[in-house]
């Protein structure tokens, strides 16, 4: 699949951050999967249902609608669900302590999937999640796997929701990420895996701004 970039890697590593600038810079579109994730999670949530009610979830799924936007000032991408701009509430801690979960759930996977393979049939995307180099888009062009140490990633979530109303301490961030990480690699379907055609790239070190332009540099030489 040409002009298709996939980006997988545990919570924290800058994915999103690296592929929302990238897609900018390229004039790419960009999707990030964890959020459909979230948004199902949410649904979940606003309607009651209880997180052991599978069925419920699957089907709460399948009626989903999603629509992905810039900002104005291409800052952010937004996420529409069924019409309704959910980008902040899918950030919730509440979202963060039950996404895995909803994730592990098959019939969720394959609906999700299906929407996220249909979004980048038209080339032009960069999509970033735990299974897209394995799963999602298998024959992408680009495959990159970021990740970084598990105490650089709490504190980069742990920056970035300063802004956020959620009081959460650096430790707990760091403990829900860890236990995210480990459901999202022992889960049966699709775990979270670098493909073997992936390139690693260690973000401990290295700034977002590095890491875009090493990202960059691969592809243009390649
Ligand atoms: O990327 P983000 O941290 O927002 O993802 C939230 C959660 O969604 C992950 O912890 C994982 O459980 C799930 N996810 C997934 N497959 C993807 C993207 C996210 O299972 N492709």
């Amino acid at each position: 699949m040409k002009d298709v970039i996939a980006i997988d890697g545990p919570a924290g590593a800058g994915k999103s951050t690296i592929a929302k600038k990238l897609a900018v810079q390229l004039n790419y579109n960009y999707l990030d999967t964890g959020a459909m994730y979230r948004a199902v999670t949410l649904l979940a949530l606003t309607n009651k249902v209880d997180f052991s009610d599978k069925k419920k979830i699957v089907s709460l799924a399948k009626k989903a609608q999603f629509q992905f936007a810039f900002s104005n000032d291409e800052s952010k991408l937004l996420l529409f669900l069924n019409g309704q701009d959910v980008s902040k509430l899918i950030r919730s801690k509440k979202i963060n302590q039950h996404v895995s979960d909803v994730a592990c759930i098959k019939g969720v996977r394959d609906i999700l999937v299906k929407k996220q393979q249909e979004l980048a049939q038209n080339g032009k995307v960069v999509m970033d999640g735990r299974d897209i180099g394995t799963r999602v888009l298998p024959e992408a062009e680009y495959k990159f796997y970021l990740t970084a140490t598990l105490e650089e990633r709490a504190q980069r979530r742990f920056n970035e929701n300063l802004n956020h109303d959620d009081n959460v301490s650096y430790q707990q961030i760091k403990e829900n990420i860890k236990l995210r990480d480990e459901i999202d690699s022992q889960r049966k379907h699709s775990p979270l895996k670098k493909a073997e055609d992936a390139i690693l790239i260690d973000t401990t070190h290295f700034s977002i701004e590095e890491v875009v332009e090493k990202i960059k540099t691969i592809i243009r030489s390649e």
